[in-house]
C-alpha cells in the first residue's frame, strides 16, 4: 500500500510596503512565504499571493528585514556605563586602567552584574538583535534569561601576557571542556603561544576565533617597538618580558605578527581593524579572515576609523559589532549604522545594510540561517515602521532611512517555527 502523501505545510504570508531581502534587490510592495520554520520565497506581493493562494496573510506596515547581528558585544560589562573615555592628554591604556579599578574595587555585586546583563541583552533583542557573539569570562546562560528570538554564541576570553601566565593558560585551555569555546583577548596581552594554543583549538572544535586587533596607534607601537603605553601599561603590572613582538617576527602592524604567526584564515574573526594599512586589508581579504568594525566604540574612545572603503574595495564585507557599554554611549546597532555614515560618506546604504546583516552572519558562520531573506534560511526575521520610513519613494532613499535615521520606532519580530 503507498504510504499517504502528508499535508502540505502551512504557508503563512507576510505582505509589507518594503521587503529587504540584502541578498536581491529591495522589492516594492513585497511579501515573503514561510512554513514549518524556513523562509519558502520572497518576492512581489502579486506573484506570492498568486504562487501561494492558500496561505494565511499577514499585512505589515513598514519593512521586513533580516534581523541584526552584533557581532562583538561583551555583555558581563553592561553595568560598567560610566567609563569616561581618555581625556586628550591621555591615553588608550588610561580607559584601561579606569575599567580595571572600576572593575577590581568590588562595588559592584554579582546581582547587579548579572541584571545589567539581563536587561542589555533584552535591550539587543528589543532594538533588532538577533545573533550576538558575546566575548567574557562569565557565559550569559548564568548571566541572563534568553529571549526567545536572541542566539546568543559565547567566548570564554583568555589573556597572559608572561611565560609565566602562559603555562597557566596553556594549562586552563587544556582542561577546558570541548563544550566551551576560547578565544584570546589581544595581541598586547596575550603572548603568541596561547593566541596559537586557542587557534588551534577553535580549529578543531571548528568555531570562530574573535581578537582585539589593531585596535589603537599604541598598540602598534607596541608590536612594532616594544615601546609605548601598553609597555609602560604592562611594567606597572610586572608583566613586561618583551614578548612583543616574537622573536624571529619582524612585525609591521598587528596583522602582519598574526599572518606570520601563521593565523590569519577564514577561521578568525579581526575585531575593530582599525590602524590597518591598505596591505594588510589584502592580506585579511585573501586569506578570507573575517572582520568586524566597531564605529561606535572607536569614536568614544578617540581610537581613529577603520578604513572601510578599502575593505569593500577588496571584497570583505566587515561585520558590526558595538563593544561594550563601557566604551560605547549606546550599544544600538542603528546608531552603529549611522556613525559608519557620518564615517564614510562614501559609502552606500546598501552597504552598510549587509554590513549589519549578513557581515555579521557570515563573521559568525551562520549565514545558512541567518542575514539575508532567502529561501532556506530561518522564518525569523524583522519587521520595523517609523515615520521616516513613511514618506520613502525607492530603494535608495528606503536604504539611506533604515541606516541613517537610527533606530525605528517600531520594531517586531517575526517568528514562525
Ligand atoms: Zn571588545
Amino acid at each position: 500500500m503507498p504510504s499517504p502523501v502528508p499535508p502540505s505545510p502551512a504557508v503563512s504570508l507576510y505582505l509589507a510596503p518594503w521587503v529587504v531581502p540584502i541578498s536581491s534587490p529591495v522589492i516594492n510592495d513585497g511579501a515573503v512565504a514561510i512554513a514549518n520554520g524556513s523562509i519558502l520565497a520572497v518576492g512581489s506581493s502579486a506573484t506570492m499571493r498568486m504562487q501561494f493562494a492558500d496561505a494565511c496573510i499577514e499585512r505589515c506596515h513598514g519593512v521586513l528585514l533580516p534581523g541584526l547581528v552584533n557581532a562583538h558585544i561583551h555583555l558581563e560589562l553592561s553595568a560598567y556605563p560610566h567609563i569616561p573615555p581618555p581625556a586628550l592628554d591621555e591615553s588608550f591604556c588610561d580607559w584601561i586602567r579606569s575599567l580595571l579599578r572600576v572593575r577590581q574595587d568590588g562595588e559592584i555585586t554579582p546581582e547587579a552584574i548579572a541584571g545589567a546583563a539581563q536587561q542589555m541583552l533584552q535591550q539587543q533583542h528589543d532594538s533588532g538583535a538577533l545573533l550576538l557573539l558575546d566575548i567574557g569570562n562569565i557565559p550569559p546562560s548564568s548571566l541572563a534569561t534568553n529571549p526567545s528570538s536572541a542566539r546568543v554564541t559565547f567566548l570564554l576570553e583568555l589573556l597572559g601576557p608572561t611565560a609565566k601566565a602562559e603555562e597557566q593558560v596553556l594549562a586552563r585551555i587544556a582542561s577546558l571542556p570541548d563544550s566551551v569555546a576560547a578565544t584570546p583577548h589581544a595581541l598586547y596581552s596575550t603572548t603568541p603561544g596561547i593566541i596559537s594554543a586557542l587557534k588551534q583549538r577553535a580549529d578543531r572544535l571548528q568555531h570562530i576565533l574573535s581578537l582585539h586587533v589593531a585596535e589603537s596607534a599604541d598598540e602598534i607601537e607596541l608590536l612594532r617597538r616594544g615601546q609605548g603605553c601598553f609597555r609602560s601599561f604592562l611594567e606597572e603590572r610586572g608583566a613586561w618580558e618583551n614578548t612583543f613582538p616574537t622573536p624571529g617576527i619582524d612585525s609591521h602592524g598587528a596583522v602582519e605578527y598574526l599572518e606570520r604567526l601563521g593565523l590569519l584564515d577564514a577561521g578568525l574573526l579581526c575585531v575593530h581593524c582599525v590602524q590597518v594599512s591598505e596591505k594588510e586589508v589584502q592580506m585579511l581579504a585573501v586569506r578570507g579572515c573575517k572582520v568586524c568594525l566597531c564605529p561606535g566604540s572607536n569614536r568614544f574612545l578617540g581610537v581613529g576609523v577603520a578604513p572601510l572603503e578599502q575593505m569593500l574595495h577588496h571584497h570583505l564585507l566587515p561585520a558590526l559589532g558595538t563593544d561594550s557599554i563601557a566604551s560605547n554611549e549606546t550599544l544600538d546597532l542603528w546608531r552603529e549604522m549611522q556613525i559608519l555614515r557620518e564615517d564614510h560618506p562614501g559609502v552606500s546604504p546598501v552597504e552598510i545594510m549587509a554590513m549589519a546583516t549578513l557581515g555579521g552572519a557570515a563573521a559568525l558562520d551562520r549565514e545558512h540561517d541567518f542575514g539575508t531573506l532567502a529561501p532556506g534560511r530561518k522564518a525569523i526575521f524583522l519587521n520595523v515602521d517609523s515615520q521616516l520610513l513613511h514618506g520613502v519613494q525607492n530603494e535608495e532613499q528606503l536604504l539611506d532611512a533604515l541606516t541613517g535615521g537610527g533606530c525605528p520606532s517600531t520594531i517586531r519580530w517575526v517568528v514562525e517555527g
